[in-house]
């Protein structure tokens, strides 16, 4: 546990928002500055912790109706009773307040403390009121977790303030920690702002009368989304409350503010928020698990405020490409004790948890931006317009993109790959380059189509350079069509990359070829995708199983054994070869052969794992045997490599080698 003397005068302390040392300033005020005036309703708003968007209907027709009564001067008694029933104190242990940060002004102002001591990370208003008033503050800065131990507090310090629960760490000191913190002679100020939306409040003060110099800090801000009436209480010890009281002006709070404090004090409001305390403990709870499954993110444990404070690799590039995709999120490098790798956000509703992870998965990829290799050609100056470019990455092995690919993935802004790009393409990138995993491995996060075009418009339409990377070639069953189509709907000029596809450069890299003169003279190209006789399936089985001679399938790792059976039915041999290449062009690249009939009846369909390409046909065996490491390149092939090619071939090596 750290404790800092900090003396440094407040404008050179850049560890706190500099507004917020200049007054009191609330909270909600410097969340609300997260905000994007420009972005409208689209926005999805995580930066504030006021829980709704509008006071209740019920509060909002109470407020209406005090309205009627402006014309009288506000009075508090009715106010000051319900405040004092609800917590089960005596109406002169109640001060009512315009919002807490009053409070932190009164006090101040009022109190004359040889040792003022703020717990950090916590909101800042207290401290900057305290400085304001020409206090020297010490800061007690609680590391990760952020537990509470009352030794680390000065003995000697007469003025103590905490949040609790804890703006922004949304940990909740227990009881037993808070009564060690009050003694005689020290006035310890527990900020409850968000107590009424821990379920229960198990850790309120707010009813103690026991404990020595206890002040409570309470708002009707957050769960009654009341934010513009500025309405709160302090709970303390009644000489305090006078003297405090004196320093208020005349009338210090309104009618509208009054009729608040009486409606939301009543039982059967309580129950209500504490209704709505659970109901949020739920959404943080369920959000919170949701986030802590994406690499590299952490949320603070223990949490049980209505709120999450997060741990990401680069909180700046996180806030600002979270904000690209209309989601505001707080900073946290505001807070004393932390700093910009923390941000905090709001347990909203499960039906935005969607978007927030697919938000913040974007966001955290490419964290760590490696070495940037030297461009091929200099990139072409990125027009003023976004655009989408289709990259066809190849199936497999970074040097397996085209020229024109690379090019295009060296100048972009933004790259949405897929699982089959070799994820070597996008740890070269330079850094800042935002890379968006939309699909890891099966089973795994996978953006929804959807969710892809999405991105790829919305950081197009910002003027963004966005690759779409695609394993193989855009086109061969890799929705790059669908892509294109929705670029043209919304106007984003689109261009695309073709790319080695796996369906022939799969077999090729097994040294089989597809066609072979005297062999075969045609291939045809399947997805395996449905089983034979699906009601959505288009191929016609039999017609392959006469009429062509090579068929290469895609996608077909499920099936196989259901279509080596059928085209068994069709007529195709049963001896007829077959290959399997499973994750071609990589370094786990494997090829398994056997016949039509034992990929139909054997185990032999079950061994083989996706990606695979399936070649069926008589060229599979051509060129078996052949050390496929020494063929492709007859140039370079040693005098040794040609002479066991020769062994093996005679006179037709030169045909051999020209038809790869
Ligand atoms: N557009 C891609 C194909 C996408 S469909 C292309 O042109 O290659 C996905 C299928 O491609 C996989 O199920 C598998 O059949 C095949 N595939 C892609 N890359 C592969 C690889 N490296 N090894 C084996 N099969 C691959």
């Amino acid at each position: 546990m750290a404790r800092a003397q900090d003396s440094r005068p407040v404008e050179t302390d850049d560890r706190v928002d500099a507004r917020a040392l200049e007054g009191p300033v609330d909270l909600d005020h410097h969340g609300d500055d997260e905000l994007d005036p420009q972005a409208g309703d689209g926005q999805l708003d995580l930066a504030v912790n006021v829980r709704l968007p509008r006071p209740p209907a019920w509060l909002q027709a109470r407020l209406e109706t005090a309205l009627t009564g402006l014309a009288a001067y506000p009075r508090p008694e009715a106010a000051v009773s319900a405040v004092a029933a609800r917590h089960r104190r005596d109406p002169a242990h109640v001060l009512l307040i315009n919002g807490a940060a009053e409070a932190f002004t009164l006090l101040a102002r009022g109190l004359q403390p040889r040792r003022a001591v703020c717990v950090h990370p916590s909101f800042t208003a207290p401290e900057a009121a305290l400085r304001a008033a020409g206090h020297p503050v010490e800061q007690v800065l609680l590391p990760p977790p952020f537990d509470l131990d009352p030794e680390s507090v000065p003995a000697d310090a007469d003025l103590v303030v905490l949040g609790n629960p804890t703006n922004p760490t949304a940990r909740l000191h227990p009881v037993s920690t808070l009564e060690r913190l009050a003694r005689p002679g020290r006035t310890l100020v527990v900020d409850e702002a968000f107590a009424d939306a821990v379920p229960g409040e198990p850790a309120t003060l707010a009813a103690r009368q026991d404990l020595p110099g206890l002040v409570v800090l309470r708002s009707l801000t957050k769960t009654w989304g009341l934010a513009g009436l500025r309405v709160g209480y302090l709970l303390g010890e009644a000489e305090l409350v006078a003297a405090l009281a004196r320093a208020q002006p005349p009338w210090p709070m309104n009618t509208l503010a009054l009729e608040a404090l009486v409606a939301c004090s009543q039982p059967d409001a309580v129950a209500w928020a504490d209704e709505q305390a659970r109901r949020t403990a739920g959404w943080r709870a369920t959000l919170t698990a949701a986030l802590d499954e994406l690499p590299g993110i952490s949320v603070t444990p223990g949490g049980q405020a209505p709120f999450l404070l997060l741990r990401v690799p680069d909180g700046p590039q996180v806030r600002a490409r979270l904000r690209g995709l209309g989601i505001m999120v707080r900073r946290c490098d505001t807070f004393p004790g932390l700093d910009a790798g923390w941000l905090r956000i709001a347990a909203v509703a499960p039906e935005h948890h969607g978007r927030i992870v697919d938000g913040f998965s974007q966001s955290l990829s490419n964290p760590q931006p490696a070495l940037v290799p030297a461009p091929l050609a200099t990139p072409a100056p990125s027009p003023a317009t976004g655009r989408v470019t289709l990259v066809g990455a190849g199936p497999g092995g970074a040097d397996l993109i085209t020229l024109r690919g690379w090019q295009a993935l060296h100048a972009a802004d933004v790259v949405v790959t897929d699982r089959l790009a070799d994820p070597e393409l996008t740890t070269q990138l330079q850094p800042g380059v935002l890379v968006v995993e939309a699909g890891k491995s099966p089973g795994t996060h996978q953006l929804s189509q959807e969710a892809i075009v999405r991105t790829l418009l919305t950081h197009a339409r910002a003027g963004r350079q966005v690759v779409r990377l695609k394993g193989g070639d855009p086109f061969v069953f890799g929705r790059g069509g669908e892509e294109v189509l929705a670029c043209a709907q919304a106007g984003i000029p689109c261009s695309v990359v073709p790319g080695l596809s796996s369906v022939t450069s799969a077999p090729t890299l097994a040294g089989i070829p597809v066609t072979h003169r005297g062999v075969a003279q045609s291939f045809t190209v399947i997805s395996g995708h449905l089983p034979p006789g699906h009601p959505d399936s288009t191929v016609d089985w039999a017609g392959l199983a006469r009429s062509v001679e090579t068929l290469v399938l895609l996608m077909a790792v499920g099936n196989l054994a259901s279509i080596a059976a059928r085209l068994l039915d069709y007529g195709r041999p049963p001896t007829m070869p077959v290959a399997c290449i499973q994750r071609a062009a990589t370094p786990r690249q494997r090829v398994t052969r056997c016949t039509l009939a034992e990929l139909a009846r054997s185990g032999a369909a079950q061994q083989v794992a996706s990606p695979a390409v399936i070649v069926i046909g008589p060229t599979v065996p051509t060129l078996q045997g052949v050390d496929t490491d020494c063929l492709p390149d007859h140039d370079t092939a040693t005098p040794q490599q040609e002479a066991k090619l020769r062994t093996r071939f005679g006179e037709h090596l030169d045909d051999v080698v020209s038809s790869l």
